[in-house]
């Protein structure tokens, strides 16, 4: 009897643990390790749960994810809310709302020390009043409205008045909160005497009485214009609000949002927050600012092409890909309108993708860039985009690596090997479609290992974007990789880019020439290109703390 049919570490099939190794079963009825709770958070904070995936249900997901935060926060409280303001300030996630969870959670399960630490964080993860009302919902619904809690929301309208002024016309409610709600339940102390003129516009509904003259506070100017714009007559009025008192969209009246001088005030030199400027694409070309050769388009194309104005304004490449993908279209979401999009912003936008994962150096070494693209891969959405599936998303993220290194090579596989001709210098959407349109299949992760084996072919580091749900095949990932570096004498990495936030990985954690990094955080790509040239460093995007809004994920139109 060959005893090794049925034992031997260096060839297990995926339906079996490898002897000796701590594995779990996946979903898909394989065997992959399991991350750690660390892992989870972060998958979590970057990828959320909405939609879940194709084997588990949202409800589920969000179940998990949140037992992970749990756990990070009782083994460690201080790192745990120390991360989700890393992730959330870094403007590393498509959207802030894990994050707000996650820093509601700690400020609720948390020791005494960790509840403060939660509850202090809040002005830096709620930026925005939308923010602040998924926080009082999150933490209302699961802590109470205890003193601490009622105190960590007051000090956010001790924020400096000029600055509140604009939060409380921007978004005055959500969720079912409104700022009046919220000043009614915490009545924070007015620390000058313009806070205290806010509280009482925002209680008391607004003013009832305007006069022609700006109000003399230079603070509370811009609720005297938003008061203004509500009584104005003419567009020409409303026009001269915006101009001289930089007044955004939320506060401008719905019948004067179809002309175009209207928009052509908001967008200013190009000036317009970077965030509303993506969101409205849609809208200012319908209304007919932005139609070819106009002066519009040259200061958005502008913009759109300032890196440094893309990372301040925490513009997440999600958001950017969201928007291409709608803009282009030259359809809304929701239905109803549609517009003639500009190439030259398309191609802007198609730029914007890559320029907002800052800047990543090449690390000169062989890259093979392998998808999964079984079926999987297909359900469920990444950072909550609707139609955005981790399969698309994996050809958009991958293709951020091919962009700045030289010697890459990509491919798809399922149980076996497909060819795939992407690459940067195809529009993103093409590229997104090309793997769209594939037929799907089972999963076998190993395969693009077996492949680089097989084919001869010289890696360095083979990245694999997966839920790493694999079942199918007759050896493990990680074994085909021992054979490989063995059979090729090339100590080979892999990166394990996480599409979803399950607790699965291939990639073994006792191995340090493995590495599990979390798709679509915008730390990745650096992340990546450091462990390849050998440091191992969290890096984090520098972001102006000053800057504006939330992630962007669809253009309102
Ligand atoms: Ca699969």
């Amino acid at each position: 009897m060959n005893f090794t049919k049925y034992f031997n570490p260096k060839q297990t099939p995926q339906s079996e643990p490898i002897p000796g190794k701590e594995m779990a079963a996946n979903s898909a009825g394989g065997y992959s390790f399991a991350v750690d709770d660390w892992q989870r958070l972060l998958r979590f904070l970057i990828l959320g749960s909405e939609g879940g995936t194709y084997y588990i249900s949202e409800k589920q997901l969000t179940q998990e994810n949140a037992l992970a935060v749990v756990a990070c926060i009782a083994a460690d409280g201080k790192r745990a809310v120390e991360t989700i303001v890393a992730v959330s300030e870094g403007g590393r996630a498509p959207k802030n709302d894990p994050a707000i969870f996650a820093l509601a959670v700690a400020a609720t399960v948390g020791d005494e020390a960790t509840r403060k630490l939660a509850l202090n964080a809040v002005p830096q993860v709620c930026r925005t009043g939308t923010h602040l009302f998924h926080f009082a919902q999150y933490a209302g619904n699961m802590r109470g409205w205890g003193r601490g809690l009622r105190n960590a929301v007051a000090r956010w309208y001790q924020q400096p008045a000029r600055k509140l002024a604009l939060q409380v016309v921007k978004y005055q409610q959500r969720d079912g909160w409104s700022h009046r709600d919220l000043l009614r339940l915490t009545h924070p102390k007015a620390t000058t005497p313009q806070h205290n003129d806010i509280y009482n516009w925002v209680v008391k509904g607004g003013w009832e009485w305007v006069g022609n003259e700006p109000h003399p506070e230079a603070a509370l100017q811009l609720l005297w214009a938003f008061e203004k714009a509500k009584r104005a007559s003419s567009v020409g009025e409303v026009v001269r609000l915006i101009n001289d008192y930089n007044l955004p969209r939320e506060a401008i009246p719905t019948q004067y949002l179809n002309q175009v001088a209207v928009w052509e005030a908001l967008l200013g030199e190009g000036t317009m927050p970077t965030t509303a400027l993506i969101r409205n694409l849609a809208t200012m070309t319908r209304v007919g600012l932005l139609v070819p050769g106009a002066e519009a388009v040259g200061k958005v194309v502008a913009a759109l092409q300032d890196g440094e104005r893309l990372t301040k304004a925490r513009i997440h490449p999600i958001a950017v890909l969201a928007a291409l993908r709608t803009y282009g279209s030259g359809e809304g979401v929701r239905g109803g309108n549609t517009w003639q999009p500009v190439t030259q912003i398309v191609d802007a936008l198609d730029s914007a993708f890559y320029l907002s994962f800052g800047n990543v150096a090449s690390t000169g070494k062989r890259w093979l860039l392998a998808l999964d693209v079984s079926g999987s891969m297909g359900a469920g959405n990444v950072g909550g985009v609707p139609n955005l599936s981790p399969r698309d998303a994996s050809a958009a993220m991958c293709l951020v690596t091919a962009a700045t290194e030289a010697r890459y090579h990509v491919v798809g596989f399922q149980n076996k090997l497909l060819p795939l001709t992407i690459s940067p210098r195809q529009r993103l959407d093409d590229a997104i479609k090309a793997i769209s349109d594939l037929p799907f299949g089972s999963t076998d992760c190993a395969q693009p290992m077996l492949y680089a084996m097989e084919k001869k072919l010289k890696v360095d580091v083979f990245t694999i974007y997966t839920d790493s749900e694999t079942w199918v095949g007759d050896v493990h990932p990680v074994q085909a990789l021992q054979q490989y570096r063995q059979k090729m004498a090339i100590p080979a990495k892999l990166i394990v880019v996480g599409m979803t936030s399950n607790g699965f990985s291939i990639a073994d954690p006792d191995d340090g020439g493995m590495l599990d990094v979390v798709g679509f955080d915008t730390a990745t790509p650096n992340v990546m290109a450091d462990f390849v040239r050998g440091f191992d460093v969290e890096a984090a995007p520098q972001t102006d703390a000053a800057a504006e809004d939330e992630a962007v994920v669809s253009l309102t139109t």
